[in-house]
């Protein structure tokens, strides 16, 4: 599973911070490292033209600081990209500047659109050309068009009426930055205060990196536009809203709030139902590192089970290949996780990952700690099986390749190598988080989706994208 995107805009007053956006963004991009590492882009305005760079690899590998002098500007938005929909090349990087007669705005997107085919191939019919595979060119084109004839607030307003699928965007256009929602609140975004300045960003880690206060998250359906002041525009409603439950299991950073909850308290509570719900005996809990350190720490805490780590990670890994034969497989396991004998050694150990997705990882990891002499591996899971695909952001797998969609979790049990094997039941997991299951999105787990996808259910959740009113 990867990650998708995260966004940044930064705006400050230009009197007092005429040259400041480029550098807090490259340090923002930086916390959010772990949404997205192929690719890595900085727009800036010091009023007037708009300046980009981006190019492919991390923030640090990418910008250097000759590329951050020549991005002087008060205003700017920030982009690190894991590619879901269009490929991973340089015509996909972000963010995309396209320039009108009114200007030039620079987009930066976070998230998925499940309509963006239809709407390229309207776009392209009234003479618009594209530069990539992107989806989020798209939404910079129907911006750009409903610019020619709205003002900014209802150009935003028309753009999202057509949208369908999640996105939270950061927006450069006319000195401004903007900060819009999807009115499902699928992906998060939050609003910051900096320095004689304001920051709107995917997670709250990147406020507190560059010594800022998290005034609050921006709610689904809003527009911002960030000026000596925060400007709110509430354009859409919704009855309920659809977080993605992934980001509080796995994605999101655990230092980060995210829509009132800490992350790291959700997957401490996590570790804690999975005791409740299923308790086991054995020697050590052990986390997978490191989406699986919270959980395992609360697994101990309730159930008295002593924590040990049984797996090391090498945070210093670079890409790996496919390597022909299995031992040379194995290396690259090993190469990201190593066992730490003495823990595991002669223990029943309980070992705590946050999902299962094709079953192959956990088998491997399973594998490294049998040989390294665990006597019995009871596998317990902070999210329930992953039934479906996800088509709104997350890069996870095939129908065909998840492990879930095919197996009971028996099946999946044999098929990992675990002596048992436990996944967090859905009630367990929407308590953790502490969210209303009405507004989260669980369309992974349940194949039921809160937006309309060919070939999938909707239906339960479809009234809510009727509930939209204008303001
Ligand atoms: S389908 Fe799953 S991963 Fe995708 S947005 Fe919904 S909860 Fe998140």
């Amino acid at each position: 599973m990867k990650d998708k995107c995260g966004v940044v805009g930064v705006w400050f007053d230009r009197e007092k911070n005429r040259d400041a956006a480029a550098i807090y963004i490259y340090y923002a991009m930086q916390a959010l490292q772990h949404r997205g590492q192929e690719s890595s882009g900085i727009a800036v305005t010091a009023g007037g033209n708009v300046i980009a760079d981006k190019g492919m690899g991390l923030v640090t590998d990418y910008f250097n600081r000759e590329r951050l002098q020549r991005l002087a500007g008060f205003a700017g938005i920030g982009h690190v990209r894991y590619s879901t929909t269009g490929s991973s090349r340089i015509e996909n990087c972000q963010p995309f500047t396209v320039q009108y007669k009114g200007g030039t705005i620079a987009l930066a997107h976070n998230g998925n659109l499940v309509n963006y085919r239809e709407l390229k191939k309207e776009l392209e019919a009234a003479g618009r050309i594209f530069t990539s595979d992107s989806d989020t060119e798209v939404i910079a084109h129907l911006l750009v068009k409903e610019l020619m004839r709205n003002d900014l607030v209802e150009a935003v307003r028309e753009t999202m009426r057509k949208l369908s699928g999640s996105y939270s965007l950061v927006i450069l256009v006319d000195d401004k930055v903007i900060g819009v929602r999807d009115p499902l609140g699928f992906k998060p975004l939050c609003i910051g205060r900096v320095d004689n300045g304001l920051i709107l960003t995917s997670e709250s880690c990147a406020i507190d990196t560059v010594n800022g206060e998290l005034v609050r998250d921006v709610a689904p359906g809003e527009m911002v536009i960030l000026s000596d002041r925060i400007e709110s525009h509430k354009l859409f409603r919704c009855k309920n809203h659809s977080y993605c439950m992934f980001e509080f299991v796995y994605f999101a950073r655990p230092d980060s709030i995210m829509d009132g909850r800490l992350v790291y308290k959700v997957r401490h509570n996590i570790g804690e139902m999975l005791a409740r719900e299923c308790p086991t005996e054995a020697d050590i809990v052990s986390p997978v590192p490191d989406s699986g350190i919270t959980s395992a720490i609360g697994y101990s805490g309730a159930s008295g089970v002593r924590y040990a780590e049984g797996l090391i990670k090498n945070r210093y890994v670079g890409r790996t290949f496919i390597m022909p034969g299995q031992d040379l497989r194995e290396t690259a396991v090993r190469l990201k996780l190593n066992t730490v004998r003495e823990n595991v050694n002669g223990k029943d150990v309980i070992l705590i990952d946050d999902s299962i997705v094709r079953g192959t990882t956990s088998r491997r990891i399973i594998d490294l700690v049998r040989r390294s002499g665990a006597r019995k591996i009871h596998a317990r899971i902070g999210s329930p099986p992953i039934i479906s695909p996800c088509y709104l952001g997350i890069d996870m797998a095939t129908r065909e390749e998840l492990i879930a969609a095919h197996k009971s979790v028996k099946g999946v049990e044999f098929l990992i190598g675990a002596d048992s094997l436990y996944y967090i039941s859905l009630d367990g997991l929407i308590s953790s988080i502490g969210i209303p299951k009405e507004d989260l999105c669980t369309g992974c787990l349940t194949g039921v989706y809160p937006v309309e996808i060919p070939g999938e259910q909707c239906e339960a959740r479809q009234t809510r994208l009727q509930n939209f009113t204008g303001d």
